[in-house]
């Protein structure tokens, strides 16, 4: 096949297949719209994806994304520095910025536990959580980690690692869609799960 076309733009669906979701139709879409698209528009879509690599990296304190040395949100002086919430990965933060309704801060783990693919407490960043905690500033930590096998191991882990500390500590309701993925959760729905959290143990 390749013979056939430009390798340029052979190139270019290949990249774009290998981005979630994105299949052999859409990448040559894709393609095709940005090889018509004013040169600003494609220029600008590869700049944001090289700064994206470039000038990002993980906030000191939270672990979300950043390009200084604290995000945005740990930077924000109106943000309740008495609640945290937890999640596994920065897009599930963006998916509880979007419900509106949360205003503490938030620790991204990156990543879960998961027995089974050899993900173990080393993995996440969970001692960096306890860290934050003894700085004696929080007092309830809600685990916003998915409603999944992995992220219900992982929550069940951090309440008894938090639990000698004696913080409030809360897990988000479910209701949510199958599999439990916060970042694929409308915004009704997950403001009704961190509305509806519970105590645990
Ligand atoms: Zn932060």
């Amino acid at each position: 096949m390749a013979a056939r076309y430009a390798p340029t733009l052979i190139r270019l669906i290949d990249a774009l297949m290998r981005l979630p979701g994105v299949g052999a139709k859409t990448a040559q879409r894709l393609a095709f719209y940005l090889l018509k698209a004013p040169r600003e528009e494609a220029t600008a879509l590869a700049e944001a994806i090289v700064d994206l690599k470039e000038k990002t990296r993980l906030c000191e304190v939270c672990f979300n994304v950043a390009e200084e040395a604290r995000c945005p949100i740990c930077q924000d002086p109106g943000r309740n520095r008495s609640v945290i919430c937890v999640v596994e990965e920065a897009n599930d933060l963006m998916a509880i910025e979007r419900t509106g309704e949360f205003k503490g801060l938030y620790h991204v783990l990156q990543g879960s536990l998961s027995p089974l693919e050899g993900r173990g407490p080393d993995d996440i960043l969970a001692k960096e959580l306890l860290r934050r905690l003894k700085e004696g500033e929080v007092q309830e930590v809600i685990l916003a980690t998915n409603l999944n096998v992995e992220g219900e191991a992982t929550a069940l882990y951090l309440q008894r690692l938090l639990w000698p500390l004696g913080v409030r500590v809360t897990r988000i309701a479910h209701g949510l869609p199958v599999g439990g993925d916060l970042e694929y959760a409308d915004e009704v729905t997950l403001a009704r799960a961190l509305a509806g959290r519970r105590e645990m143990g």
